[in-house]
């Protein structure tokens, strides 16, 4: 019964909705409240009080928290990294996506770098895809930060408005592939091809990060709102 306590990560059917919308498994996704920002905003206030999924001290015990920022980019995204101190390298953007080259060097040489903004399809504000090259670029990326993670807010992964549809790799896979499956958390909601703030938000990520974070969600709340 939908209306009773339980059930943290979202009843089956809303995440069998998102498992086809984002091509992933059912222990890959929790389906959360209403809004994808919110569950980015707790996702960096969570690792930087307990850290994350394998690593060995929380972001904030360091002395300083970096993100890559490609820009143009997503403001509240900005936003949050500005309220929680969290200093922002701009990272210029190509034609097919963030210039790659800069990230690969910047997220390999300095381990204050904890983290990446992505809104890979038809990111706001340009309207880009960003190309197969690029996904497999970000999935091969050796952080010198071992608790790195890319934060891919594909807040418009089914949101043609064309009859000449991008396409977009699926992140989760390419980073199996390239052995580093722990290095993304993918968000989207259905705010915009429902009601803003009227539809459900999810994260997804690998096993190991879905379990850990769920541990800690767990005390947050006993369940998002099942009956919307
Ligand atoms: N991510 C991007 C790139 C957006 O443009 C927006 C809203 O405009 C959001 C997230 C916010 O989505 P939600 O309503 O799920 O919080």
């Amino acid at each position: 019964d939908c209306r009773n306590y339980g059930v943290l990560d979202g009843i089956p059917e809303a995440k069998k909705l998102f498992e086809e919308m984002l091509d992933i498994s059912e222990d890959e996704v929790i389906v959360g409240g209403n809004s994808s920002l919110q569950l980015m905003y707790d996702t960096i206030i969570r690792a930087l009080h307990f850290g994350v999924y394998g690593g060995d001290k929380p972001w904030g015990a360091c002395s300083k928290v970096k993100f890559l920022c490609p820009v143009p980019g997503y403001d509240r995204h900005f936003a949050i990294c500005e309220s929680l101190r969290i200093e922002m390298i701009p990272v210029p953007y190509k034609e097919d996506g963030p210039d790659m080259d800069m990230v690969e060097k910047l997220v390999s040489s300095d381990e204050e770098i904890k983290g990446i903004w992505c809104v890979p399809m038809y990111s706001n504000p340009t309207g880009i895809t960003y190309s197969d090259e690029v996904v497999r670029r970000f999935a091969a990326l050796k952080p010198a930060a071992k608790d790195f993670r890319i934060f891919w807010d594909n807040a418009y992964c089914v949101h043609h408005l064309t009859d000449d549809d991008d396409t977009l790799l699926n992140i989760i896979e390419e980073c199996k592939k390239a052995g580093s499956p722990d290095m993304v958390f993918q968000f989207t909601s259905t705010s915009k091809i429902s009601f803003p703030g009227g539809g459900l938000a999810v994260i997804a990520a690998s096993k190991n990060n879905i379990d850990f974070i769920k541990n800690q969600m767990t005390v947050q709340t006993i369940g998002f709102d099942k009956l919307n």
